[in-house]
């Protein structure tokens, strides 16, 4: 397996709306190592998610893995592959929360999301499932399918003034809610 070059903000791919990953690609080799090669990058980099287009892959693939000693979680999330993923919201309830991203390095946010979701996506086999997710899990979800439309959290955020280096986000927003 290997770690592989994060896409950052600029690099066009981070922003061009990804193909559909096609029928004939579960088979192949490369496609399974890339899945591979896409979770240990996400782990290495401490992330909760990654979306093919942050590797430089234009494709409609994501992974996302939540520890459950994240203390954002409410639970944990278990290694997932989406594959064309759908969502569909469950409610209109949205609640705003701090996010990151690995193509928008050293600097926080905070997003309005959906509270509640479902998705339907294919898995690393081709095989459909679906799920219904809340809180974390629903923003980790919506954070990485956006990436597939070539959308970052930047175009969420309902006000500019939240957004910090993590740095002093340790130094003055963690502190305080604590
Ligand atoms: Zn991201």
């Amino acid at each position: 397996m290997s770690i592989l070059k994060v896409a950052r903000i600029g690099h066009p791919v981070v922003r061009a709306a990804a193909r559909p990953v096609a029928k004939g690609l579960f088979r192949d080799r490369l496609f399974q190592k890339l899945v591979d090669d896409m979770r240990e990058t996400m782990i290495e980099y401490d992330g909760v998610g990654l979306a093919a287009p942050q590797i430089h892959e234009s494709l409609r693939l994501a992974v996302l893995q939540v520890p459950g000693a994240d203390d954002r979680a409410e639970e944990e999330v278990p290694f997932t592959v989406l594959v064309n993923p759908v969502v569909t919201p469950l409610a209109e309830e949205t609640e705003t929360g701090w996010e990151g991203c690995l193509s928008v390095p050293d600097l926080r946010g905070l997003v309005p999301r959906l509270k509640s979701l479902r998705l339907e996506a294919l898995d690393r086999e081709g095989k459909p499932f679906s799920l219904e997710a809340h809180g974390f899990f629903a923003r980790v979800i919506q954070h990485e399918c956006d990436h597939l439309y070539g959308r970052v959290y930047l175009d969420r955020m309902a006000d500019l003034r939240s957004l910090t280096f993590i740095k002093e986000f340790e130094d003055h927003v963690a502190k305080d809610e604590e």
